[in-house]
């Protein structure tokens, strides 16, 4: 049984991984504009001014976790927010309408 299986099965609990200075959670900015561009080549991609109205919505948004992520959905929202087919997943009201 490897370690992670005993510490669970003990009762331990590991720390989350956003809260703990042993992970690096933070994704720099090449790699999102690498994942944004490989996510365009294949799905229709909204238009740049749309683009910029969806993050400017995210960056405002409580849902927005370490500058990247949406705490709703697990999402880069910089990819999400760049693929025509996404929405807004913020509960009962989605904020890119
Ligand atoms: S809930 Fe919507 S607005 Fe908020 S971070 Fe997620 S995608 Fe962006």
């Amino acid at each position: 049984m490897d370690s992670s299986v005993q510490s669970r099965s003990a009762g331990k609990r590991e720390p989350c991984k956003g809260c703990n200075d042993q992970y690096d959670v933070k994704i720099s900015e090449a790699k999102i504009a690498l994942l944004v561009e490989l996510a365009s080549r294949s799905r229709p991609a909204v238009e740049d001014a749309e683009y910029e109205r969806r993050l400017s919505i995210c960056a405002d948004c409580p849902g927005l976790q370490h500058g990247t992520t949406c705490r709703y959905c697990g999402c880069l929202v910089q990819v999400r927010a760049k693929l025509v087919e996404s929405t807004c997943p913020f509960p009962y009201e989605p904020r890119w309408t």
